[in-house]
């Protein structure tokens, strides 16, 4: 761990052996069992968390709702400078955190500091924001009326997270919420708790220099059971979660049994189209990135490539010797291409899937294996595997959550393949590589991809923060971080003034007295 600054970036995070993970800004306490947070780099214990107790969560609300009080009178201008100040701190501990990413999730340290510059970016993006959270105007059908509408703040927003973007998903949804007048309580995932606590110590300091109260930022840590206390609460208008289908299925029930809002982002399973008229080179680098890149465990992650037959060949060989080059390892040392998957669980699921792959009748054609030795010391570190398989396998269906991508064969049109690419549960994120306008254009269009996110001659893999983020189906239907996806974090209200002397009702009705 100090041989790539990990030390130092954790005291300049505060992070220490062992954190209060419960957190209500300046102020931290946790009565919780503990909680230990492992590397998948390198499988040493990086610190201990002290987990949210039901009564810390009481806390932790009532100071949260008595915020919410204040920080909605701030003006929306105000409160983006308060997400300026947050963002030019994550400038300043942009190494850190970006390491600490790496190091507790274990994606590369390329993607640890660019899942920062995204925090950054979305800062940015909210701060333009705060000056534009207009509604419209409309023109009433009464004489002397007017009419328009407004958003207000909306109140204490939820935030549940995955292990996958320890830090940026967090931000996507705080940094909109903040500018909106919400208050924000976050529980990251179990699996990388120390990122949370960073975040939050960041947040914290930037608050405490402008004086605003506890609670405006707070953070709770445990499994989900600690998560549950937020969706059951209806003290909580808006529960944004991301993660499984598994989890958004549970979530959405139990919100909506409240009547309470969700905002889900949850599973893919993604494909790219790869047409007779594809750039083959492009499509090798767009794949072979979106497949094996954070080592499969992105939500928009390439897993299945549909290829015309014409060109199969030429595709499977050129992306077996792509795999050939792959350099697998320590994902903090920038010459590796892949690091570990999270945690041995999921090495389990990547080698059931391969099993259930071969069993439901699939050809592996590079091989996928668990790696051992020198480096490979936590046992995460998998060889991403490709395997020919056909669409309707039940296990091509689901999302592993690891390097595995499987090649599926299409003949005739376009149409052919945009009917296999939507014939799954999800509906994330999907691309097709093509020269060719129509089949673009077809593609793009009501008849094409049923996904929430379509992209031309660019893999499916990551996103940016101005366009809305988020997917159809089992995916969720949520959009979160750029375009219009602020009004989810806002309550919408229509208001109608008379400044004429008589009162006019709607739609003509007389009602003399
Ligand atoms: P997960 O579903 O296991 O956990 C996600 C979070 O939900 C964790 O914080 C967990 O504690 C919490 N949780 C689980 N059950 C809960 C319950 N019943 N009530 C309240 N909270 C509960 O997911 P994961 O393994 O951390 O992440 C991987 C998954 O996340 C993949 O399916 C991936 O596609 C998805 N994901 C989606 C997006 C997106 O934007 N669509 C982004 C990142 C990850």
């Amino acid at each position: 761990a100090t041989q790539f600054g990990i030390k130092a970036a954790l005291e300049q995070l505060g992070i220490s052996a062992i954190n209060e993970g419960t957190s209500t800004g300046t102020n931290s306490f946790s009565t919780g069992a503990i909680l230990e947070s492992y590397s998948p780099v390198d499988g040493q214990l990086i610190a201990k968390v002290k987990t949210t107790s039901a009564d810390d969560y009481e806390k932790v609300m009532q100071t949260a709702t008595e915020a919410f009080q204040s920080f909605r009178l701030i003006p929306a201008p105000k409160r983006g400078e308060i997400v300026r100040q947050f963002g030019e701190k994550l400038r300043q501990n942009k190494e850190a955190l970006g390491k600490l990413v790496s190091y507790e999730m274990g994606k590369s340290l390329q993607e640890g500091y660019g899942e920062v510059q995204e925090m950054i970016d979305i800062c940015d993006f909210a701060v333009g924001l705060s000056r534009q959270l207009h509604g419209l105007t409309m023109h009433s059908e009464r004489p002397n009326h007017r009419m328009y509408e407004q958003y207000h703040s909306l109140g204490v927003v939820g935030i549940i997270s995955a292990f996958n973007f320890p830090v940026a998903v967090w931000s996507w949804n705080a940094a909109l919420a903040l500018v909106c007048g919400d208050v924000c309580v976050w529980k990251p995932s179990e699996k990388t708790p120390l990122c949370g606590i960073a975040c939050q110590n960041i947040l914290a300091q930037v608050l405490k220099e402008n004086n605003l109260p506890e609670g405006i930022s707070c953070l709770i840590n445990g499994d989900f059971k600690i998560g549950e206390l937020l969706t059951k609460d209806t003290r909580i208008p808006l529960i944004s979660a991301t993660g499984s289908t598994r989890m958004g299925k549970i979530v959405a029930q139990t919100v909506a049994a409240r009547l309470g809002k969700s905002l889900l982002e949850l599973g893919g399973n993604n494909a790219i189209i790869v047409s007779p008229d594809a750039d083959i080179k492009m499509t090798i680098i767009g794949a072979v990135f979106g497949a094996v890149g954070t080592a499969g465990q992105r939500c928009t992650s390439t897993r299945r490539l549909i290829i015309h037959e014409s060109i199969y060949e030429k595709v499977k060989d050129a992306l077996v010797s792509a795999y050939g080059q792959l350099k697998i390892g320590n994902p903090l040392d920038e010459k590796n291409h892949v690091g570990p998957l999270i945690d041995i669980d999921a090495v389990n699921n990547y080698n059931k899937a391969l099993e259930k792959a071969t069993a439901q009748g699939g050809k592996i054609l590079v091989n996928g294996a668990v790696l051992s030795g020198t480096g490979y010391e936590s046992g995460c570190y998998v060889q991403p595997a490709i395997v020919e398989a056909d669409n309707t396998f039940e296990i091509v269906q689901q999302e592993t959550f690891a390097p595995i991508l499987y090649l599926l064969k299409y003949s005739g049109t376009v149409e052919n393949a945009i009917a296999i690419q939507n014939n799954v549960a999800q509906g994330l994120s999907s691309a097709i590589m093509t020269n060719n306008l129509r089949e673009a254009e077809l593609f793009l269009s009501v008849a094409g991809s049923d996904c929430g996110i379509a992209n031309v001659n660019i893999g499916t893999s990551g996103a940016e923060i101005g366009g809305a983020f988020g997917g159809e189906k089992e995916t969720g239907g949520g959009r979160e971080s750029g375009s219009d996806a602020w009004k989810v974090y806002m309550r919408r209200q229509t208001n109608t003034i008379n400044y004429g002397s008589s009162l006019p009702l709607a739609q003509g009705i007389k009602f003399d007295l």
